[in-house]
């Protein structure tokens, strides 16, 4: 494994969203909850936003504003065509915003048109979803977390670009992991489901 800047800082990248634990100190001993910067601040890439403590836990699929449109018979010109929405099951559409996390969702159609849980949370008086954390559901209906991996520096990515450290190409990774504890916890009321 080859040492590089951009492995230390993806790796930070990395643990973060694990343990909702982005403000530092060691995931055991601070709650999940606590309000915290988001991984991008502590990059030095994101703005100064701060993840509010209450993160739920969305369920849906993202898909094209456009093609949602088109199936309400909702007419739009062009200007639409970039934005990215998660359909809930109740049909209500809740665009994504294309920052560190959400961005995958513009970029990769393989994360579109499928059923996701997105763990987020939209900031006030916006409809719009942050997502921190994605998973996916594979062929078996088993969950996976999914993120970008480069196999020859190990370390995560979260949209698609040459790999922060080798620059060589990345590939899309699943494994398989439970919901954190703090939205399972949360139950149905966190959940947005086709039940609200
Ligand atoms: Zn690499």
């Amino acid at each position: 494994m080859r040492l590089c800047l951009g492995m230390l800082a993806v790796a930070g990248l990395w643990v973060a969203p694990l343990f909702a634990d982005e403000a530092g100190g060691t995931a055991a001993g601070t709650s999940p909850d606590s309000a915290a910067a988001s991984p991008a601040d502590q990059n030095g890439k994101g703005d100064a936003e701060t993840v509010p403590a209450r993160r739920e836990l969305f369920r849906g699929k993202v898909v094209r504003l456009a093609d949602a449109l088109k199936r309400r018979k909702v007419t739009a010109f062009s200007e639409i065509e970039d934005q990215v929405v998660l359909e809930t099951a109740d049909g209500r559409l809740i665009p994504i915003v294309p920052d560190w996390r959400g961005r995958a969702f513009f970029q990769d159609q393989r994360l579109r048109d499928r059923e996701v849980e997105l763990v987020g949370y939209q900031p006030e008086k916006t409809p719009y979803l942050k997502v921190l954390m994605v998973f996916t559901a594979d062929e078996k209906g088993e969950r996976q977390y999914t993120d970008y991996w480069c196999d020859i520096c190990a370390i995560p990515m979260y949209e698609i670009k040459p790999c922060d450290c080798c620059q060589g190409p990345i590939r899309l990774r699943f494994q398989p992991r439970e919901l954190p504890e703090y939205v399972e916890q949360g139950g149905e009321s966190s959940a947005r489901t086709s039940d609200r």
